[in-house]
């Protein structure tokens, strides 16, 4: 249950309310609210001069549900760039999988800034299946990410492998990533739950669209607002893709959640053949982003190297974007 307090309830109040009532207590527009476990469906009468309205729910999809808040949450990426609320907004993004080398890197930020990509991707830790597989830059990736923001005006979404250095992707990047193999990993929910930069949250690919809320919830609960859902593909019983990209399961999240969701086409597939029609067919849905690899050469990329499109492709893609945009109302920034 969320219990939005009354506006004369002070913060030592609050406090003690939501520890009676085992509750995270955050503050919003000027006023305490609490968000108690969902078992929670009454109110006793002690508590209801504190309270402004109660809003009881079935589950734990909380603070991330259209009963909490009835549209999509605005998330800021900065000052120019906002995605969600009323912006009718597709941010598209793209770069490399991994940085690889400044040269690298710098090839991906120039096609961004000859086309009018905002938003500049790439992982400096990477989450590998295999040991034996390209692990990442690490801060020295970061590093060039950083140089590339002060070069060409981009902003930066990379992802954090683990919690010891998710303060290191916290400073560097302008969105946090928690890739799919991180989603329950709560040592970086909770640690991007205290900050208060965007954090890009993909869904695990063996987990259900209720689990992946509820880790949304995790950073919610702990403060920051500023989350952005990101589906990536499940595991399904098809070998001739990497994943299955759901879609339907996008559709729950428009209808049932106030979270901006981003599509990331490539993961899904595996392969570059299929990126630009899925891609197309993501933007139909109208989606507040999309996530699409691109490499200088893919075929030499350190990973990912299937499904990465190069920069002829990827400009093709784009331009094709635009009349799909113009026929739903949306505007691609
Ligand atoms: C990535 O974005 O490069 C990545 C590793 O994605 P995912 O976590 O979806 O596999
Ligand atoms: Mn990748």
């Amino acid at each position: 249950m969320i219990l939005r307090l009354n506006k004369n309830v002070d913060e030592k109040k609050a406090n003690e309310l939501g520890a009676e009532l085992r509750s995270f207590v955050l503050k919003q527009n000027g006023s305490y609210i609490l968000v108690s476990p969902s078992k929670l469906k009454e109110l006793e009468e002690r508590y209801r001069p504190f309270v402004a309205e109660s809003i009881p729910f079935n589950d734990d999809i909380q603070l991330a549900s259209k009963k909490f808040i009835a549209g999509t949450r605005q998330v800021n990426i900065s000052d120019a760039i906002a995605i969600g609320g009323t912006t009718n907004n597709t941010v598209v993004i793209t770069g490399p999988c991994s940085v690889e080398s400044e040269e690298q890197i710098g090839q991906a930020a120039q096609l961004c800034t000859k086309l009018g990509v905002k938003v500049l991707r790439a992982g400096a830790y990477k989450p590998r299946t295999s040991p034996y597989t390209f692990q990442g830059m690490g801060v020295e990736g970061l590093k060039l990410l950083d140089r590339m923001r002060d070069k060409y005006g981009l902003k930066i979404i990379s992802e954090v492998r683990d919690s010891t250095h998710v303060n290191e992707i916290i400073r560097y990047a302008d969105i946090v990533q928690i890739g799919a193999k991180s989603m329950y990993d709560h040592g970086i929910l909770k640690a991007c739950a205290k900050a208060t930069k965007p954090v890009l949250l993909k869904r695990g690919f063996g987990t259900t669209v209720q689990e992946f809320v509820q880790a949304a919830e995790f950073i919610l609960s702990g403060g920051n607002e500023n989350v952005i859902l990101c589906e990536r593909g499940i595991r399904t019983f098809e070998t001739k893709t990497r994943f299955t990209l759901d879609l339907c399961g996008v559709a729950w999240l428009k209808e049932h959640t106030n979270l901006p969701i981003i599509l990331d086409p490539s993961h899904a597939i595996g392969y570059a053949y299929g990126v630009p029609d899925l891609t197309r067919a993501c933007m139909a849905m109208g989606c507040d982003g999309l996530l699409i690899e691109t490499h200088p050469n893919p075929a030499v990329a350190k990973s990912d190297a299937s499904q990465q499109l190069n920069f002829e492709e990827f400009t093709k893609l784009y331009e094709s974007l635009k009349p799909i945009a113009k026929a739903i109302g949306r505007n691609i920034i």
